[in-house]
């Protein structure tokens, strides 16, 4: 949505892949400047005696500190993520980067083997089990692993997700608050997308449990499971870059909008007949109230329903997969009645990017609280 995403992959795309060596332990943040280690660690056993291992990339640049965690597939279909952090190890130069970065590609390996959310076994969402227990079902144990070995040991991390099969979003960062745990925005304005969503979160989420102790991990949504699609890679390699610039570990000015929208609690529209779905809309549009969504047309009869939009909203997500039943969402959408433009990030000398959001949002006539 920002349209033009500038990830000067042409010129970087040098293999820094020289690492030291694979190792089965826990990540080594003590090497050398400029080294890299990969290795893996053991969580648990399987019924065949094969081990459930977390395999991860170490980065130390120039400075040991600040350490950044990157980790991606806590559900196992999200993939773009994945790719995201593979050429993040595969660009950056060690010894341009000012801190270590820990990448986990795919934490959750169960459910990435079976394609699939969560372990089908084990049946348990990753994603609500942290902090973990250490002799709990293989799901909790990876999550024990990984909270106490990757997390803890990081001053800050990002959390790659996307949207549900068939369910395309936008990206952004996913602020997810939970009771009296409400997270700073910083740490996801840093993504330097044009719309971060505040949405309430569930006990168990990485993002909640790690920012309870003082670990700030932002949750960053691009794209859809069961995917690999060049524009949510690049989108979350943008994010990922602007986020170490901001806070230093790469040189360089962050691209941030000067005009970042927080918008709340998205809402579902839902189909009320059965056929097949053609989108009329993309996620990432601004739409007016009644404006078309799409046609829900049956492919017995022909007969076809227009799904409008019942209120001025953002589409945050459309519906990718065109068999639709009665119930079934075919557009996220956000509201703007409570939203915001928050103030410029101060102080860090940003470039003033105009936000396209912004003014398609004007010029639809639809109201932003400044
Ligand atoms: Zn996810």
């Amino acid at each position: 949505m920002n349209g033009k995403i500038n990830s000067n992959k042409s010129a970087k795309f040098i293999y820094y892949t020289c690492f030291l060596t694979l190792q089965m332990s826990e990540p080594n943040l003590n090497i050398g400047k400029g080294e890299m280690q990969r290795g893996s660690i053991h969580c648990g056993e399987l019924e065949d005696g094969t081990s459930v291992t977390i395999p991860y990339f170490v980065m130390r640049g120039i400075r040991k500190k600040p350490v950044l965690l990157l980790n991606a597939a806590l559900h196992g279909e999200e993939l773009n993520g994945i790719e995201v952090i593979n050429r993040i190890f595969e660009t950056i130069n060690p010894l341009e980067l000012k801190g270590t970065i820990i990448g986990v590609p795919v934490v959750n390996t169960l459910a990435f083997r079976a394609r699939s959310r969560v372990d089908p076994i084990d049946g348990k969402d990753l994603n609500r089990v942290f902090p973990g227990k250490k002799d709990g079902t293989i799901t909790e144990r990876v999550a024990y692993t990984f909270f106490n070995k990757f997390v803890k040991r990081a001053d800050f991390g990002i959390d790659l997700h996307t949207g549900m099969k068939g369910h395309l979003l936008i990206p952004h960062p996913r602020v997810r608050t939970y009771k009296d745990f409400s997270p700073s925005l910083e740490y996801s304005r840093a993504l330097g997308t044009e719309i971060i969503f505040y949405h309430e979160g569930s006990k168990g989420m990485l993002t909640i449990e790690a920012g309870k102790i003082g670990i700030p991990v932002v949750c960053f949504e691009i794209g859809e499971a069961g995917r690999l699609d060049e524009y949510f890679i690049d989108a979350g390699m943008k994010g990922v870059i602007n986020f170490m610039k901001y806070f230093g570990i790469l040189d360089g000015e962050p691209e941030i909008p000067e005009k970042q929208i927080l918008l709340k609690n998205y809402k579902e529209v839902v189909s009320q007949y059965g056929g097949l779905f053609y989108p009329k809309v993309k996620a990432g549009e601004v739409a007016k109230k009644n404006q078309f969504i799409g046609i829900i047309k049956s492919p017995f009869t022909g007969e076809k329903h227009y799904v409008r939009a019942f209120t001025d909203c953002l589409i945050i997500g459309v519906r990718s997969q065109p068999v639709v039943r009665a119930g079934t969402s075919v557009a996220w959408i956000m509201t703007f009645e409570e939203g915001n433009i928050l103030p410029s990030l101060q102080n860090k000398n940003l470039l003033k990017l105009p936000s396209k959001m912004v003014s398609i949002t004007k010029e639809k006539g639809i109201e932003l609280k400044e």
